[in-house]
């Protein structure tokens, strides 16, 4: 049971005095779960622990990034050695082509790949090349996806906005958004309204091929192929926001999984073990639209950095020789989910939740009982994802010790519920 410790409550009402609501990204704030989100003070493995003492099996793992959970050895060694080399120099480093070759090789579509900071940049990126490469304006996303935030996509997006009920970002001018589409995914025919009215100024179809971003999304394959089609028909450029699930289901890409053959992949998180990173990547007759040897212009002050790079290739190096150990992470993943929705199944507890492989989401029937349960998952050392809307992880590093005691843990909470 957590303890009662004033020193995690002191330091959040301290960061409140100069980060806007004590957080630097809305979710972290538990503004849907209620009370004070837990301050991480370290982690190691599948644990972290607040500044209070307390310890807690984590499902968030920085957002999916900590596919082998915290500090693995062989990151954390390789980083040291490299650390007093120099921390940035703005240059290509050694390390940064190591990466972009890895990626290379494991994914088919990537034949050249560019490294940026976040997701959010990736994904803005990859919309400028494509809207450079088609000459078009036009990008269709769908009602919920959520591909970080940029101006152009804060619309009816999921993540923070749908935890926070935002429907349309204020400070974004409509024209910023007046070439969004946005379309409800797996509608298939209001795709194809869209496409006969609009086709020739789109320029692509962004879309999460496994959501995660409003709880997770089983990826509906026949309506992703019917979007490879019809992307191809009218000439515009499909992207797949891997983000998330580029190596989080096994050593590639979601598309790979679903057997779809994108323009462009779009990368973050697991790349760069731990660290910010995004990358964007496709064939050469779309990459080299861009700048220095196209018009497509984008730059960085600290993109490809070795540091980043290191992390992400220790971590893609370690992952490409446990790829066995996926199928322990998907095993444990549906054994936690099951016994968790039989023990509410008992209790005649409306909780859903969805899965697809090591990611999963918790939906109760109100918000109250989301609020509840999450709270006193809390208090029993369990570390979910405060909303309903985000997912949780599995990693390299949780045992089945941890998923019995989550797992139990999840029973004795719903049993009180
Ligand atoms: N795309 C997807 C699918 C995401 O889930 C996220 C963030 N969770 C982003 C883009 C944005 O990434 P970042 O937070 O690194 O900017």
């Amino acid at each position: 049971m957590a303890k009662r410790d004033l020193r995690n409550e002191k330091l959040f009402s301290r960061a409140k005095n100069y980060l806007v609501g004590g957080v630097d990204s809305p979710v972290r704030s538990f503004h849907y779960v209620g009370g004070d989100p837990i301050l991480i003070r370290k982690g190691k493995g599948a644990q972290v622990y607040d500044y209070s003492g307390n310890k807690y099996i984590d499902y968030v793992l920085s957002c999916g990034s900590l596919i082998l959970g915290h500090v693995h050895p062989e990151v954390i060694k390789d980083l040291t050695s490299i650390l007093s080399s120099g921390l940035s120099f703005g240059t290509t480093h050694k390390s940064e082509v190591e990466l972009a070759k890895v990626l290379q090789e494991a994914i088919p579509q990537i034949k050249k790949i560019r490294f940026v900071n976040s997701g959010t940049e990736a994904v803005m990126s990859a919309i400028r090349l494509a809207r450079g490469y088609t000459d078009r304006p036009k990008i269709v996303k769908f009602t919920n996806s959520y591909h970080g935030h940029a101006d152009s996509l804060l619309v009816k997006a999921g993540s923070g906005l749908a935890t926070l009920a935002i429907p349309v970002s204020s400070g974004v001018p409509p024209e910023f958004t007046e070439h969004t589409l946005v379309v409800p995914y797996a509608d298939f025919s209001a795709i194809e309204r869209i496409f006969r009215k609009y086709g020739p100024e789109i320029a692509a179809v962004l879309v999460e091929p496994v959501g995660g971003n409003y709880g997770v999304i089983q990826p509906q394959t026949s309506f992703l192929k019917y979007i490879r089609d019809i992307t191809q028909r009218y000439k515009a450029l499909l992207i797949f926001d891997e983000v998330i699930t580029g190596f989080r289901f096994h050593f590639g890409t979601a598309a790979e999984i679903l057997g779809i053959e994108p323009d462009l992949i779009i990368l973050g998180k697991i790349i760069g073990g731990g660290l910010p990173i995004g990358a964007y990547g496709g064939n050469d007759r779309i990459m080299r639209h861009l700048a220095p040897l196209g018009k497509v212009y984008q730059a960085s002050t600290f993109s490809g950095n070795p540091v980043v790079m290191q992390a992400g290739l220790t971590t893609l190096r370690v992952l490409s020789q446990r790829q066995d150990d996926y199928k322990r992470l998907e095993i444990f993943a549906e054994y936690l989910t099951k016994s968790i929705e039989d023990a509410a199944k008992r209790r005649n507890l409306a909780l859903k939740i969805a899965r697809f492989g090591s990611m999963f989401s918790f939906k109760l029937n109100s918000k109250r009982y989301f609020k509840l349960f999450y709270q006193q998952m809390l208090k029993k050392g369990i570390y979910f994802a405060p909303s309903e809307f985000e997912a949780n992880f599995l990693s390299f590093a949780h045992s089945s010790k941890d998923i019995e005691e989550t797992a139990l843990k999840a029973k004795k909470v719903i049993s009180t519920l």
